[in-house]
C-alpha cells in the first residue's frame, strides 16, 4: 500500500512541496523532466505532479490521497476535501486593491463597483458577509492591470511583498484571507491509508517544530 500526494508540478509551491518532503526524510527521484509521477525510495509514497488548481479536485475524488496546494486554492474551489495540517510556506494574502489615490475607508467602498479577480467565490463570499453588492468579473491572470485599462474599480488578488500592486498604480486595502500550504486529505481514507498519513505528519510535525 502507497499514499499517493499530489503536488504542485511546477510554480511557487514546487520547490517548497519537494523540500519538505527531503526534510521528512523523503527522497524522490524527479529528476527526469515533464515526468508526471514519482515513487519514494523509502516511504510508501507516490507523488503525482500536477497544476495546483486540480489538486483538490484529484483529492476529492480519491485519485490522490493527499496534497500540498495553497489554501487559496482550496478554499476557491469549494471541494470536499480536509485541512490537516498548515505547512509554513507558500505564505500570502488575497486582498482588496484599489488605484492608489481612492479614499477606501471600509467595505462599503466596493457598492455597485467592478472588482476584477480570480477568486470569484472568495470575493463573492467577502461582499455578502458585509452586505455588498458588486460586480465580479472574472479573469485568470494580470489581474492588477484591470483598472488601468478601465475594466474594473478595484481587484482581489494574492499579495505577498505588494510591489506588483504598487508598479500597476494600486494599493492593498483590505486582507480577506491569509493563506499558505496546506496538506488537504480526502474524506474518506483507508486505514493503511490513514496509517502512513499519520506517519507523515508526525514528520512534518517535527520539522515545522525544529524551525519554529
Ligand atoms: P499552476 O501552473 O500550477 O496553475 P499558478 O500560476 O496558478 O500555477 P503560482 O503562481 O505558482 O500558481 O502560485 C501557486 C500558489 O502560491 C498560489 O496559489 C498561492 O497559494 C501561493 N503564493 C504565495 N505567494 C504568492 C504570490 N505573491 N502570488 C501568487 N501566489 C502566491
Ligand atoms: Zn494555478
Amino acid at each position: 500500500m502507497v499514499l499517493k500526494l499530489a503536488i504542485q508540478k511546477s510554480g511557487r509551491l514546487h520547490e517548497d512541496s519537494v523540500k519538505l518532503l527531503k526534510e521528512c526524510g523523503i527522497e524522490i527521484n524527479n529528476n527526469v523532466k515533464n515526468q508526471l509521477k514519482a515513487t519514494a525510495a523509502n516511504f510508501p509514497l507516490e507523488v503525482f505532479f500536477l497544476r495546483d488548481d486540480d489538486i483538490p479536485q484529484y483529492v476529492e475524488d480519491g485519485v490522490a490521497d493527499i496534497g500540498f496546494v495553497g489554501e487559496n486554492v482550496v478554499y476557491e474551489s469549494k471541494k470536499n476535501v480536509k485541512v490537516a495540517e498548515l505547512l509554513g510556506f507558500g505564505k500570502c494574502r488575497l486582498s482588496i486593491a484599489t488605484t492608489k489615490n481612492d479614499d477606501y475607508t471600509g467595505p462599503e467602498f466596493l457598492q455597485g463597483k467592478k472588482i476584477a479577480t480570480s477568486y470569484p467565490v472568495l470575493v463573492q463570499q467577502f461582499l455578502s458577509k458585509n452586505n455588498i453588492q458588486a460586480e465580479i468579473h472574472e479573469i485568470s491572470g494580470s489581474v492588477e492591470i484591470a483598472p488601468s485599462i478601465g475594466l474594473a474599480d478595484a481587484v482581489c488578488d494574492l499579495v505577498s511583498s505588494g510591489s506588483t500592486l504598487f508598479m500597476n498604480g494600486l494599493k492593498e486595502t483590505e486582507i480577506i484571507l491569509q493563506s499558505q500550504s496546506a496538506l488537504i486529505q480526502t474524506p474518506e481514507l483507508n486505514q493503511e491509508k490513514n496509517q502512513i498519513l499519520q506517519k507523515l505528519l508526525f514528520r512534518i510535525q517535527t520539522v515545522k517544530k525544529a524551525k519554529s
